[in-house]
């Protein structure tokens, strides 16, 4: 196995965009906050000990939905795996830099713990070598075994100050428990202390008995996981424990920003609803940053009004097919942003977030209205 001692270039401490590959008529810098690379060692090691009932988006589903998702898996084999193509990929769409993180399906919250810190390490291992062969054009984002506290704060520490990972990717429960869960405040503890992103990134839905037709398991499961997972982190207390937490929701943050006002009626109405917090629940979604993987500009435009330009990031789910293919010309037609938020939102916010340096030709325009 080779996933120990990775070498310095794996530590991306500054990266530049390559001002000749952007795209004719591109003018910010852009980052995309939501790719996900796939880990072949890591599925190897951990397929003899899978068992199809241990993933809820493969239980709750249909033979319909199984066979498009064999027929996306080879058309995407290479792009998941290898960074070639997918900078063929990025030059086209005019992304400069990829923030790689695993794949949803590799979370492994359902191995024991000893596997699961394996495998854990094999992914981001993989995830270092890619960064390392190109760190003008990728930045990291691990993965840590939750099922296991104490082994994910270890493999958190080696990820940001062995790798040079920008953060970790987690997802929505750790096999049916919540984020809030008192074991995982350690964890919360650490990512605040590190300083470092959590990007929250759903892999179906327990709650998925209704949903395995038509592929709600993804379309309804997804958004509603995070919806949850986010719910609890507001109502259980940690965003309140951990003020300084740096968390993104990928998808838009899903239902979050469809209905706020009901979580902030509910805490002034209800003493259920403020057992563990003072503050309105929305105060805490405001800290909250959230990709721009919401389909329509009227969308796109609601979460900036919701939780303005500095809390939205590009994201675009590469390669899968619920992803974003254009997500320069999607963020360009929310037309009521203006050229500022959209400077911000391509690419700036994501850099300060990520302490990724943006390179000069590519500080923002100040011009009000610019695209
Ligand atoms: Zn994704």
């Amino acid at each position: 196995m080779f996933h120990t001692c990775l070498p310095a270039a794996a530590r991306p401490t500054t990266l530049r965009a390559p001002a000749a590959k952007a795209r004719r008529g591109k003018r910010h810098f852009t980052v995309d906050i939501h790719a996900h690379l796939f880990s072949i060692e890591a599925d190897a090691l951990t397929k003899p000990h899978f068992k199809p009932s241990d993933e809820t988006f493969l239980v709750f589903s249909n033979e319909a939905t199984r066979e498009v998702n064999r027929k996306q898996e080879a058309r995407i084999h290479d792009q998941v795996r290898l960074p070639e193509p997918r900078l063929i990929d990025m030059d086209a769409r005019g992304i400069d830099i990829q923030v790689i993180s695993p794949s949803p399906h590799q979370y492994h919250y359902w191995a024991e713990p000893e596997l699961g810190r394996q495998a854990a390490q094999l992914c981001n291992d993989r995830i270092a070598e890619v960064v390392g062969q190109h760190p003008d054009r990728f930045a990291g984002l691990g993965t840590v075994p939750l099922q296991a506290p104490e082994m994910a704060i270890a493999e958190l520490e080696r990820c940001v100050k062995q790798l040079g990972f920008r953060g970790v990717e987690i997802g929505t429960n750790v096999r049916g428990g919540e984020l809030s869960d008192a074991r995982l405040r350690p964890f919360w503890a650490k990512a605040q202390e590190l300083g470092v992103l959590v990007f929250m990134h759903p892999a179906g839905t327990t709650e998925g008995r209704r949903l395995a037709e038509h592929y709600f398991v993804n379309l309804i499961g997804n958004p509603l996981e995070s919806t949850l997972a986010v719910s609890h982190l507001i109502f259980g207390g940690v965003l309140d424990a951990y003020p300084r937490l740096k968390i993104c929701v990928a998808h838009g943050g899903g239902y979050l920003a469809s209905y706020p006002g009901r979580f902030d009626h509910a805490h002034a109405a209800r003493s259920d609803c403020r057992l563990l917090i003072k503050k309105r629940p929305s105060t805490y979604l405001k800290k909250l940053y959230f990709d721009t993987l919401v389909f329509t500009p009227e969308q796109l435009e609601h979460l900036v009004r919701l939780y303005g330009s500095d809390h939205v990031l590009l994201g675009t789910d590469y390669p899968f097919d619920m992803g974003d293919e254009d997500p320069v010309g999607f963020i360009a037609s929310a037309t009521r942003l203006t050229g500022a938020d959209r400077a911000a939102i391509m690419g700036l916010n994501a850099a300060k977030l990520l302490k990724i340096r943006v390179p000069m030709a590519k500080k923002p325009v100040r011009k009000r209205g610019s695209n």
